[in-house]
């Protein structure tokens, strides 16, 4: 027997099918979609069992496999055919695109191998009629009666001794079963009673399925429910879900109300998870066992069989898209490749659809459905916008004075405030006040980071630190300033103005451990504390009935980013954090503190305006041209020696000029982070309608380069950051 082996070599010159002979032993334990281990060259290697042929149809003798890594599957036949048009996709490597559908701890290259875990358990064996025991023999003996097998824990706790007689005796025989390290919660099935308007979206998507839908739901509009009710509908036709949430809501809260409604037939993949506990839920998945997959981007490669719906929730978040490494997939195209194999649906859930999802609803290649009101029959919350230049000159502090007073009066009430600092792409970092000296990262050209706790500068790319002086190294005047706003330095001004009140500080750092986020998220819930403050991580996806004010600090920090949808991002980043008050019995209330407030993506969400302000951003799309009205490309040239890499990648530019009509072709121009660990780096960026001359173009392009070790093509189609 023959079989094509697709080697694991992230060495993008090979990228190749290998033939190998298997030795008699092992033929019956060859599947298309294992893993193998192989000789190559001299280095032993591990491999995907992509073909399986009878004959070797060329004449060089052919190697033996060693070994087979896997007894189960690891790819079946329809995550190896998504791998091929992945790739042709994205022009990545075969090899990149099924490394990236399974786990860590399945990665050759992990180094780490995670153990399957095992409990041991015994059943009875032959007892002979006159055997005797004694009476704790008899006890454990006893608890056979109704069950075949019985832990060893269980068995131990009445005697070790005499389980370990009766073990000698042959009385009892060990079994090992697997061993899962997630424990489950039991299901308690609570289900609501859906109003009309949800029951009307449901039975729109089971009654039209299959077909891709854009529920465009305010926040509170009860979105989840309809997803589960979907969920529950395929699941008494024996189908399985897949649903998508940004890793930043696949909060315990999330997930906790799909377990209360579907117990065990849940498996949820999220970066809490350790690297053992994400490969038990995955061998849950391969096997079976569960129905329904809850995760963020990767989870749309679940191996599921049979899927009756793919969700994805807050279907504008950026996260969906790998902007890096390779393979730079999008999730939603995947879930649309996907849902065309099992036949199914596609439900895009957000409340500020992203331009190119709503445009194409609107063209009615989607299907739009609407969840125009909040379940609780209230309006949305009051949105009171301050104009920071005028209140600068009234208190020096972050807090306006409108701020203070309502975060005083909902304090007296007893009821909850969340506090957004957005920081969105931008941190705490120091110039001085005297020459204008920035400190910067000497490898990578970005602002350091301060770093409070440690007295540090810190570069969040490659890890550089530096200790802070007091001194300008440049001026040497005493003038450093400590610009940008942390959230520490907020919860110090915080504590200062309301000294009685609980602050809960929630950001990367205090949420770092394991476990931290959830039990921060259960102690708010249970007014331990009265203002939650943190980043991007409080405005999606929570759920709290005792909030009545989100204040929004700094409403401009991501309207400054040097991204065309800095516009979009912000204003979808507001109507979110927003959407946080007033979601049950009382009355909610937003205050958001900026310093352009007549910039539309700012004013209009005063009166949550999503459709106007839509339509005056595809204007802006359209004029600019940019998506949705364009497709756009990233072509990175990047490499050590910076004058080298723009020469090769104004070749590269003059060849597409030459060979593409109708686009247009930007660059070659320094990336917005030019320097990464002393790799420099080149945009060159495309804008057009058709893309069917592109695709061979740059296969040749990279196929030139792969052999040049001092340079490196990297292709983003349709980047989410155009940084
Ligand atoms: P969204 O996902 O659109 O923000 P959710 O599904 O989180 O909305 O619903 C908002 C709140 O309303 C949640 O607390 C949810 O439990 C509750 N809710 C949703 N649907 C109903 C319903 N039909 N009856 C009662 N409460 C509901
Ligand atoms: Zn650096």
């Amino acid at each position: 027997m023959i079989v094509g082996v697709l080697v694991e070599l992230s060495n993008k010159n090979i990228d190749k099918i290998f033939d190998y002979n298997v030795p008699v032993e092992l033929i019956s334990k060859i599947k298309v979609g294992i893993r193998v281990i192989v000789p190559f060259g001299r280095m032993t290697l591990e491999g995907f069992v992509l073909e399986i042929k009878k004959s070797n149809d060329s004449n060089v003798e052919l190697k033996n496999i060693i070994s087979i890594v896997d007894e189960d599957i690891v790819l079946n036949s329809e995550l190896l055919e998504l791998g091929k048009t992945m790739r042709n996709k994205t022009l990545s490597t075969l090899i990149s695109c099924y490394q990236v559908m399974l786990p860590k701890a399945l990665k050759a290259k992990n180094g780490s191998v995670v153990n399957i875990k095992y409990d041991t358990y015994y059943r009875l064996g032959n007892i002979s009629p006159d055997e005797k025991f004694n009476s704790k023999q008899n006890e454990i003996i006893k608890c056979f009666e109704n069950n075949d097998l019985v832990s060893r824990s269980k068995l131990v706790s009445i005697s070790l001794s005499s389980l370990n007689t009766l073990i000698k005796r042959n009385i009892l025989v060990a079994e090992k079963k697997e061993h899962y390290r997630v424990l489950y919660k039991e299901i308690n099935n609570k289900k609501k009673e859906l109003t009309s308007d949800q029951k009307e979206v449901v039975s729109s998507i089971i009654n039209n399925s299959p077909d891709t839908f854009l529920l465009y739901g305010v926040t509170g509009s009860g979105k989840t429910e309809v997803y589960m009710e979907v969920i529950d509908y395929y699941l008494s036709l024996g189908k399985s879900s897949i649903v998508l949430v940004p890793e930043i809501s696949l909060t315990p809260q999330m997930i906790n109300r799909f377990r209360e409604r579907f117990g065990d037939k849940i498996a949820a993949l999220h970066s809490a998870l350790s690297d053992g506990e994400k490969y038990d839920e995955w061998r849950r998945i391969v096997r079976g066992e569960v129905s329904i997959v809850i995760g963020a981007r990767s989870a749309i490669f679940a191996p599921l069989t049979n899927v009756g719906v793919i969700i994805i929730d807050e279907e504008h978040s950026d996260s969906y898209k790998q902007s890096d490494p390779n393979p730079r997939y999008n999730a939603k195209e995947i879930a649309i490749l996907r849902s065309k194999y099992h036949n199914c649906s596609v439900v895009l859930g957000s409340a500020t659809p992203s331009l190119e999802v709503m445009a194409r609803a609107k063209k009615g290649v989607f299907k739009l459905l609407n969840l125009p009101n909040r379940v609780n029959g209230k309006s949305l919350p009051e949105v009171d916008i301050i104009d920071m230049n005028n209140e600068m000159k009234k208190s020096k502090g972050h807090f306006s004075l409108k701020l203070i007073s309502s975060i005083e009066e909902c304090l007296e009430k007893k009821e909850q405030v969340i506090l957004l600092l957005n920081r969105r792409g931008y941190s705490s970092f120091i110039t001085c006040k005297n020459c204008g000296y920035t400190f910067k990262c000497p490898k990578c050209d970005i602002s350091l980071t301060y770093h409070k706790s440690s007295n540090t500068l810190r570069c969040h790319y490659c890890g550089y630190g530096e200790k802070v002086y007091d001194k300008c190294p440049s001026c040497s005047e005493e003038s450093l300033n400590r610009l940008g706003v942390g959230t520490q330095k907020v919860e110090e001004e915080l504590n200062n103005i309301f000294p009685s009140s609980k602050i809960l500080r929630m950001d990367f750092d205090t949420t770092s451990k394991k476990g931290a986020h959830e039990k921060m998220i259960e102690d708010f819930k249970n007014q331990k504390y009265d203002i939650l403050l943190g980043t991007q991580m409080v405005a999606k996806g929570l759920d709290f009935s005792q909030v009545t004010l989100v204040g929004v600090i700094n409403a401009d920090t991501s309207l400054n980013i040097p991204d065309f949808r800095s516009s979009e991002n912000t204003f979808s980043l507001l109507s979110q954090v927003a959407g946080r008050s007033g979601r049950s019995e009382k009355t909610g209330k937003v205050i958001i503190q900026t310093f352009n407030p007549d910039h539309y993506a700012i004013s209009m969400v005063k009166s949550y305006d999503y459709l106007g302000f839509y339509n005056r951003e595809m204007y802006i799309r359209k004029q600019l041209k940019y998506p949705p009205y364009y497709y756009l490309c990233n072509i990175r040239v990047s490499g050590k020696d910076a004058s080298y890499i723009f020469g090769e990648a104004l070749k590269i530019k003059r060849s597409l000029d030459r060979n593409l009509n109708n686009f247009i072709i930007l660059g070659p121009s320094n990336s917005s982070v030019f320097k990464i660990n002393n790799i420099y780096r080149y945009n060159i960026i495309l804008k057009y309608k058709d893309d069917s001359l592109l695709y061979p173009l740059l296969e040749k392009i990279i196929e030139h380069y792969k052999s040049i070790s001092k340079i490196k093509i990297d292709i983003d189609f349709n980047p989410s950051q155009m940084l």
